[in-house]
């Protein structure tokens, strides 16, 4: 069976081909560079660019894998959640492409696309609980099949991804800067005491990075010098002409306090499930964040002491991709899935309803 993935949700514009639960092919085009002018994503210049892009990248992967539209069988795309006007211009090219044909059409919610896409690369054992991390969410879910996934928490405000790109913008890394944080951490030893970890005084799953990210404001403010003196400065990070060790003790102090505060939590839901009787066999770690070298680490101690299998889908799959949305698209038709044309976006803060899969809107 032949899915192609369009995923459009945010600031990369990507398309995927998977065949029977591999990747064939893929292309992906990122507006980072036009953002980072701004410090972030700017969601009118997000449509535009994938207004732009969206139909010489299609051609552009049938071009290089050498596949005939009339091979594809279903059509991926993700319907949310993101920017409304991004996901848009996804959900009404992949319209388009089926309209007047017999593919089949199907809307995948992003974040399951996510925790999900290490599915390409190895067997994930179910059931799981999967924590996503990325630039716009920080949730927990009990995973039970592709089309069973239950919400156990998410972050009350800020997501991780944000807290990482915030403080960076505050020290004056270009966006996004979770990766610079990640890299700089790695030249010293944390600081286990310099900062709270946030919100875990309570027997909930959810998160709470605002207080954390007005911590390091404070502390910013009262070390100016640790701020690079303009965005050009990273180079210098790692080249050797300037002095790091006190801005790498501050990045890997921040690093491990959210990496602490996602175990904790982690944790307790693995506890949680085990009080209600739920098996679970392994730990999914997806989205952006989940780059994060600190994180990983952290996650796969987690797994081990609960003698869980740690799933962590490889780099490229961790930010968005199209290969994660056909993955996903091609898991739900093989349970029966399928939309109609008025399959409809849903946009950041919008509830998405529990039984979407078979909602027309
Ligand atoms: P969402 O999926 O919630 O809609 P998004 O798709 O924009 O958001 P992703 O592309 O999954 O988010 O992730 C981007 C985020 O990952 C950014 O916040 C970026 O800083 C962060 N990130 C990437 N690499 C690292 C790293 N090594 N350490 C920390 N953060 C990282
Ligand atoms: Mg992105
Ligand atoms: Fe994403």
């Amino acid at each position: 069976m032949l899915t192609l993935g369009i995923e459009s949700s945010c600031d990369e514009t990507a398309f995927a081909l998977v065949k029977d639960g591999k990747l064939l092919d893929s292309v992906i085009s990122t507006q980072i560079d036009i953002h980072a002018l701004f410090g972030g994503v700017v969601p009118e210049i997000a449509s535009r660019e994938h207004y732009r892009l969206i139909g010489y990248l299609y051609d552009s992967l049938l071009a290089k894998s050498g596949i005939d539209a009339a091979q594809i069988e279903n059509v991926a795309v993700s319907r949310g959640p993101g920017l409304l006007g991004s996901l848009l211009v996804g959900v009404g090219f992949a319209k388009g492409l089926v309209a007047g044909t017999n593919k089949k059409l199907i809307g995948v919610n992003h974040l399951h696309a996510h925790l999900l896409a290490a599915g390409l690369e190895q067997d994930i054992k179910l059931p799981a609980l999967g924590l996503l991390v990325s630039g716009g969410h920080t949730q927990i879910f009990l995973i039970r099949a592709a089309d069973d996934f239950v919400e156990l928490g998410k972050t009350l405000d800020d997501a991780a991804g944000e807290a990482f790109d915030k403080v960076a913008k505050m020290l004056n890394m270009p966006y996004p800067g979770g990766k610079f944080i990640d890299q700089l951490g790695k030249l010293a030893a944390p600081d286990k005491k310099r900062f709270t970890r946030p919100y875990l005084d309570n027997t909930n799953l959810n998160f709470s990075f605002s207080g954390l990210k007005t911590a390091l404001s404070l502390y910013i403010e009262a070390h100016p010098h640790l701020k690079l003196p303009s965005l050009n400065g990273v180079d210098e990070l790692f080249n050797g002409t300037r002095e790091v060790a006190e801005l790498a003790e501050l990045c890997a102090s921040f690093n491990f306090t959210v990496a602490d505060t996602l175990r904790v939590k982690m944790q307790r839901a693995v506890d949680q499930r085990k009080e209600q009787g739920d098996a679970i066999n392994s730990i999914i770690v997806a989205g952006g964040v989940a780059a994060n070298s600190v994180i990983r680490d952290t996650m796969a101690e987690v797994a081990k002491n609960n003698k869980l299998t740690l799933t962590l889908p490889s780099l490229s799959l961790c930010t968005d991709n199209a290969s994660m949305v056909a993955y996903m698209g091609e898991q739900l038709v093989l349970k029966g899935y399928s939309h109609g044309l008025d399959l409809d976006a849903i946009p950041r803060g919008r509830k998405i309803p529990q039984d979407y899969l078979h909602s027309l809107c």
